[in-house]
C-alpha cells in the first residue's frame, strides 16, 4: 500500500510541484491550505508524514505542529522560507523531524521524505492509525475497532465518529463539527443526525463507553 503524504501549504505553485515530484514516487498525497484543514484532515485519514510549511493563513506551521505532536507522532517535514525561522524549525522545540528552507529543490524534497519515512520505520504507518481508549481499540487502515479484543460491528458513520472523537482525546467537538468531519458538513437530518448516531455508538460500546456529552456544547471522549 503506498504512503499517504499530507502537503499542507497555501502556495499553489509549490503545493502543485510537490504533489507531482510526490505522486510520481508512488505516494498518495493529500494538499491542503490551512492547519485547521490539516487537523481535520489527521482526525480521518491515517497519514504517513506531513509536509508542513509554517507560513500559513490562520494557524502557522509551528502551532499546527505542536497541536499534532499533542496526538500522534507521524513525522513531521517543516518548509521555511525566512530566516529567522530556522532557529526555531531546527531547535527541537518544534517538534519538527526535519526541516527544508525555501526555496528547495523538489527532488530534495522528496529524498528527505523518504529518509524520514525510512527512519520512522515504515512498518505500522503514522501513529494516529491505530487508537486506543481503555478496551477500546479503533485501526484505521483496517476500519475495525474491538471492544475488550472482541470486534464490535460500526456502519461507516459509526466508525468515522468514534474515530473524530478518539483522535481529540479531552477535546469537546459541538455537533457542527462532528458533522463536518465525519458527514462532510452537511446532511439533511443536522446536528440532530450527530445525536442519533452517539446513542448508537454508546449502546454498541457499552455501559462502560468514554464519551461523554458536554452539555449545550457536544461530545468528548475524557482520558
Ligand atoms: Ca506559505
Amino acid at each position: 500500500m503506498s504512503k499517504r503524504i499530507l502537503i499542507v501549504e497555501d502556495e499553489f505553485n509549490i503545493a502543485d510541484l510537490l504533489k507531482a515530484y510526490l505522486e510520481r514516487d508512488g505516494f498518495e498525497v493529500q494538499w491542503v491550505t490551512t492547519g485547521e484543514q490539516a487537523l481535520d484532515e489527521l482526525a480521518r485519514l491515517a497519514v504517513d508524514l506531513i509536509v508542513l510549511d509554517i507560513g500559513l493563513p490562520g494557524m502557522d506551521g509551528f502551532e499546527v505542529c505542536r497541536r499534532v505532536r499533542a496526538r500522534t507522532s507521524v513525522p513531521i517535514l517543516m518548509l521555511t522560507a525566512r530566516e529567522d525561522e530556522i532557529d526555531r524549525v531546527a531547535g527541537l522545540e518544534s517538534g519538527a523531524d526535519d526541516y527544508v528552507v525555501k526555496p528547495f529543490s523538489p527532488r530534495e524534497l522528496v529524498a528527505r521524505v523518504k529518509a524520514i519515512l525510512r527512519r520512522s520505520g515504515g512498518g505500522e504507518s503514522g501513529g494516529a492509525t491505530v487508537l486506543r481508549h481503555g478496551a477500546i481499540e479503533l485501526r484505521r487502515d483496517a476500519r475495525d475497532v474491538t471492544l475488550d479484543g472482541t470486534e464490535v460491528e460500526l456502519t461507516n458513520r459509526e466508525f468515522d465518529l468514534l474515530a473524530a472523537l478518539l483522535a481529540h482525546p479531552n477535546v469537546v467537538l459541538s455537533r457542527d463539527r462532528l458533522l463536518e468531519l465525519v458527514w462532510g458538513g452537511e446532511y439533511p437530518g443536522g446536528t440532530r443526525t450527530v445525536d442519533v448516531h452517539i446513542a448508537q455508538l454508546r449502546r454498541k460500546l457499552g455501559d462502560d463507553n468514554p464519551i461523554r456529552t458536554v452539555h449545550g456544547v457536544g461530545y468528548k471522549v475524557a482520558s
